[in-house]
């Protein structure tokens, strides 16, 4: 199977699950956070990436309410971990960051928090709250820390109940040609 037809399945079993206490389930919140990529123009790197940013979450068995119970499943690396294999890291390091992005945007933007969800908020808790001084200089050396706040920002936004977007069939031929590339 390749790596097209392996996310393919893995959104076949587990997309219809809840997307951690939202009112989308997985597959839903993917669609849309890459949607959201697409119409900034963003490249088709960074597409990826958004579509795929919580793949992590569709290859555990933890149950969806995990945070609710106090359980951080790590999923930006379980993610990290599967897709590096066939990305580079215009594709990885976004997935592997977006929820130090959310701890980074806590520090610098004062309004950020507040707009959060509130499942985003507890889980925000789980995975170390907001970033200090010394490790927002940190986050800042490592690459393609823009792209990871980039895609914070629509992974936020990635939460509508019931909006229209591309189907999945869309995207398979740009995973196929990321990873090729
Ligand atoms: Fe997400």
């Amino acid at each position: 199977m390749d790596i097209a037809d392996q996310i393919a399945e893995c959104f076949r079993r587990r997309g219809n699950s809840e997307y951690g206490g939202e009112r989308v389930t997985q597959l839903e919140h993917a669609l849309q956070c890459a949607h959201l990529a697409e119409q900034e123009h963003a490249p088709v790197e960074l597409v990826v990436a958004a579509l795929l940013h919580d793949i992590g979450h569709l290859l555990h068995d933890l149950p969806d309410d995990a945070p609710d119970r106090g359980i951080d499943d790590h999923h930006e690396n379980s993610g990290y971990r599967f897709l590096e294999s066939h990305f580079g890291i215009s594709v990885t390091e976004p997935v592997k960051q977006h929820v130090a992005a959310k701890r980074y945007l806590c520090a610098v933007d004062s309004n950020y928090e507040s707009q959060l969800s509130e499942p985003s908020r507890v889980s925000l808790q789980l995975q170390g709250g907001t970033m200090s001084a010394e490790e927002l200089e940190e986050f800042r050396r490592s690459a393609h820390w823009q792209d990871a706040v980039r895609l914070r920002r629509w992974d936020d936004t990635a939460k509508v109940a019931g909006l229209e977007t591309p189907t999945l069939e869309h995207y398979l031929p740009l995973i196929s040609q990321v990873a090729a590339s």
